[in-house]
């Protein structure tokens, strides 16, 4: 446990949820092996999943917390990609949880290097007409880091080239409903592709969706009632 915890409970909660995550990822098709990676903000930093260890094996303390300026117990060794889930959580305040995949579908669109354009309204539940590619730069490196998060300017989600994606939230419910969502418009696209491509919805629509998506969802108890 570490000392930046809000409490020693709220953290072991905190550290089972994530490895729920996981193992959940795993159980959905969406992620295999050693591959992936989880985080969660905490205090100034996060808690994060250890560098290739499989779910199943892990235990709440084999988390890594990795404070605001990038460092950790040197007895530890936190994910490979510790930078992009720090950037991410540092550049975006309304995000609390995210999800790294190679998830079958969304890797193969990554593979071609491709954006998943409007071909679905769902595509606006990651925030926009499209869920962009980052560009390839090598696992692990800042370079990664900074692709990813100009990727997900405006967006809850990114594919990355040649590797797979990701997919973040308030918190960790909501990034794994994205990361299953996000591969589902993946496998949609490349099954469209194989009968004639998918017809796109115009941007107007999009902006549509996306302004209803503002109030989807059940209401909260404080929130003022609407008329749709
Ligand atoms: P880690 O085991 O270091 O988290 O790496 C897995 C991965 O997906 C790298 O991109
Ligand atoms: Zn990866």
């Amino acid at each position: 446990m570490h000392e930046h915890a809000p409490s020693a409970v709220d953290e072991t909660t905190l550290r089972k949820a994530v490895i729920h995550a996981g193992l959940e990822t795993n159980r959905r098709g969406l992620n295999q092996g050693t591959s992936g990676n989880i985080s969660v903000r905490l205090g100034d930093g996060m808690l994060i999943t250890p560098s290739g260890v499989a779910y199943e094996a892990l235990q709440p303390e084999d988390l890594v917390f990795v404070n605001g300026e990038g460092r950790w117990d040197p007895d530890r060794k936190p994910s490979s990609e510790w930078h992009f889930h720090r950037a991410i959580l540092q550049a975006r305040p309304d995000l609390g949880a995210v999800i790294h995949v190679h998830s079958v579908y969304a890797s193969v669109v990554a593979i071609q290097g491709l954006d998943i354009p409007a071909l679905h309204y769902m595509v606006a539940a990651a925030g926009g007409n499209s869920i962009r590619c980052a560009p390839y730069a090598t696992f692990g490196t800042e370079a990664l880091s900074q692709r990813a998060v100009e990727a997900m300017r405006d967006r809850t989600a990114c594919l990355l080239a040649n590797h797979g994606m990701i997919a973040a939230g308030p918190d960790l419910a909501q990034a794994l409903w994205l990361t299953e969502e996000v591969e589902l418009l993946a496998r949609q696209y490349v099954l469209s592709l194989q009968i004639g491509g998918p017809q796109l919805l115009d941007d107007a629509e999009m902006e549509r969706v996306l302004e209803k998506f503002r109030h989807y969802g059940p209401q909260r108890d404080d929130a003022p009632s609407g008329s749709d």
